[in-house]
């Protein structure tokens, strides 16, 4: 099949890039390198054609989507601290670039899979999220949740297309994804303290570190993207996908120092400081992923100390880009 990946040259894109090209597809990718980067796609670089643009140029969405079966839609503007430093273009981004590309798969008669995210949820601290579970968001004001107010919208967007024209959408919501590849210059938190490690520089913690998250290996994520956009009965339905390990972020530093055998200590930085004064982070977050088990089988394998050693083994050349930031990650 011909198969669009938007923002295939990204961290999830380039891994489903790969796995797609290993099932026999013939793979287009369009980006407009922002986040993304060549190298992600260097060992593929002659398998894959590659359209470079935005998805808010109509015309460059239409010729990369031509003749195409299927449509990845991962291209978004990602990262909290993009989120907060660029609220408008990252709004424009994740709202009308979705709609082009939803209009560009409908004209084509195209299967679709849309990436939301578990941010959708907020600040909703429940033990184990499920997708009907309600979202808790703070002021439409505060930048820090425009980019969950957006992936909310397009995942109502990606439904009405589906009910009104019948396109066959599907939508996920990852749950902190971690694998090589995933650079700390948009505030990740894992390949930062990695790469912080890897460096001999403190790692940091923003807050007390009591928040809990739950990460989810790249290698999980993406043949579950491979199989729902193909499963008939996903369409119109929105799917969890993330990992079971829950941690604290001041333990995940902790599980990076004994990995990477570094010695740095760790300090914490206050959330004013690394994102401004009324900063909302939530305190845990933690999915509910029933539904893509009982429906695809789905059954995250990497543990997180095997996602941290894979992200070191990635980062052992190139550790300079997460030093000196601190993590930002939200999702
Ligand atoms: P990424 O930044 O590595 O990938 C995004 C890609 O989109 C990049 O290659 C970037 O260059 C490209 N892009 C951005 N704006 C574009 C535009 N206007 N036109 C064309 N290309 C554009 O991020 P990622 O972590 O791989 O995320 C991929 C998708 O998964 C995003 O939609 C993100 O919201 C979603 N997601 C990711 C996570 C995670 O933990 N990584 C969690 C939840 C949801």
């Amino acid at each position: 099949m011909r198969t669009l990946v938007t923002g295939g040259a990204g961290f999830i894109g380039s891994h489903l890039v790969d796995h797609l090209l290993a099932l026999g597809h013939d793979v287009v990718v369009l980006d407009d390198f922002s986040t993304g980067s060549a190298a992600n796609l260097a060992r593929v670089a002659d398998a894959v054609t590659t359209v470079r643009g935005s998805i808010l140029d109509e015309a460059t969405v239409e010729r990369a989507t031509n003749h195409c079966d299927i449509v990845f839609h991962l291209a978004a503007a990602v990262g909290v601290q993009t989120i907060v430093n660029q609220p408008l273009e990252s709004l424009r981004m994740n709202l009308l670039g979705t709609e082009t590309v939803l209009e560009a798969a409908r004209r084509h008669g195209a299967r679709l899979l849309l990436a939301s995210s578990s941010e959708v949820y907020g600040k909703n601290a429940k033990d184990s999220l499920n997708e009907d579970d309600d979202r808790v968001l703070g002021s439409p004001l505060k930048s820090r949740w425009s980019y969950a107010a957006a992936k909310g919208l397009d995942e109502l967007m990606a439904y009405c297309f589906w009910r009104e024209h019948a396109l066959r959408a599907v939508m996920v919501r990852p749950f902190n994804v971690v694998g090589p590849r995933q650079t700390g210059r948009y505030g990740m938190v894992v390949p930062t303290l990695v790469g912080q490690a890897l460096a001999g520089r403190p790692l940091t913690v923003y807050g007390d570190g009591t928040q809990r998250r739950c990460f989810c290996s790249v290698g999980d994520i993406v043949p579950a993207l491979a199989a729902l956009v193909m499963d008939e009965r996903a369409y119109g339905q929105v799917f969890n996908l993330g990992g079971t390990e829950e941690v604290s972020v001041r333990e995940l530093a902790d599980r990076v120092l004994r990995i990477t055998g570094s010695d740095s200590p760790v300090v914490h930085i206050p959330y004013e400081r690394a994102y401004g004064p009324g900063f909302e982070d939530m305190a845990r977050r933690m999915p509910d992923t029933t539904r893509a088990r009982e429906l695809i089988g789905f059954r995250p394998r990497t543990s997180l100390d095997q996602m941290i050693a894979a992200v070191a083994a990635d980062r052992h050349g190139s550790v300079r880009d997460a030093v000196g930031a601190g993590h930002k990650e939200s999702r």
